[in-house]
């Protein structure tokens, strides 16, 4: 084997990305990577960095904590998309620990007034704006996830559209006459035969085709979002790259249990499910084929 390609297939294996993965787009700042893609799905992961650097100061305001797992998953769900539909998704990964930057968070508290990490911060979301323009350069819609880790009790898939947990409580014919405009898949709303409701947590929504496939996820049809649950319902990076404010891609921020990302074995089982249930999603909400 030429000395070249050896070196880079032990490049992807260190990094736990498939054999068939191109070489990353890097950003001049040298800590976020894109992978281009085929597939109408842009796949970002924003608080898995391990990396560091003295050039920038530990951010003093907001959540520091590392999504264990996250980018290993994401790389995972490239994997089972590129095994079942023979195309990839495009994925853009921050490597730099959150501890520096957060970009799911707006600039002044993901990057605190420190230039080096505004770079890293925008460089972060050109790359997922490049990935959606490439996207709509070739279909007329996408999907856009962003993927991260929790700790929380139950151990199901969280799934967010910035809508709060008072609106996923209400009953669906509120939820249909007046919540959608808030959405990240506003504009989804707007193309699907189907009911907001249904979009959000009937057995076609991503939760529910998730629990169908043995992975829990709330909003579905069988799980509730009690007051003490503690849920995350999305934040910077799905306002800015979904389409509650513009009809761009739709957006659902993902939010993993420990259970479903610790192993490759799980990883792998995750991404599998998950990648069988963006073909249902598709045909049905989108229709688009995704094979
Ligand atoms: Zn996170």
């Amino acid at each position: 084997m030429p000395l070249k390609l050896t070196l880079a297939l032990l490049g992807l294996a260190a990094m736990g990305a498939g054999a068939e993965t191109p070489e990353p787009r890097s950003g001049e700042s040298g800590f976020v990577r894109y992978w281009p893609g085929e597939l109408p799905v842009v796949i970002s992961v924003p608080h898995d960095g391990a990396r560091t650097t003295a050039e920038i100061p530990d951010r003093t305001n907001g959540v520091t904590v590392r999504d264990s797992h996250a980018a290993a998953l994401g790389f995972a769900l490239r994997d089972a998309l590129v095994a079942r539909f023979g195309k990839a998704p495009h994925v853009v990964v921050c490597e730099l620990s959150r501890k520096k930057v957060d970009c799911n968070r707006a600039i002044a508290e993901g990057a605190g007034g420190d230039p080096k990490a505004e770079k890293v911060w925008h460089e972060y979301h050109a790359f997922i704006d490049d990935a959606e323009r490439a996207v709509l350069a070739k279909a007329p819609n996408g999907l856009y996830l962003d993927v991260h880790s929790h700790g929380h009790p139950k151990k199901r898939i969280e799934v967010g559209y910035l809508l709060k947990p008072a609106d996923l409580r209400l009953p669906d014919e509120r939820l249909d006459a007046s919540v959608a405009t808030r959405s990240s898949i506003r504009w989804l709303s707007q193309r699907t035969p189907s009911t907001f409701a249904e979009l959000v947590r009937g057995e076609t929504s991503l939760g529910g085709l998730f629990a169908a496939r043995g992975l829990a996820a709330v909003p579905s049809p069988g799980e509730k979002l009690l007051a003490e649950d503690p849920y995350f319902n999305g934040a910077y990076d799905i306002e800015a790259h979904g389409s509650r404010e513009k009809s761009q891609l739709d957006a659902a921020q993902l939010e993993v249990p420990v259970t479903m990302r610790d192993t490759p074995e799980h990883r792998t089982a995750t991404a599998t499910a998950i990648a069988e249930a963006l073909e249902t999603y598709f045909s049905k909400h989108f229709q688009q084929k995704l094979r």
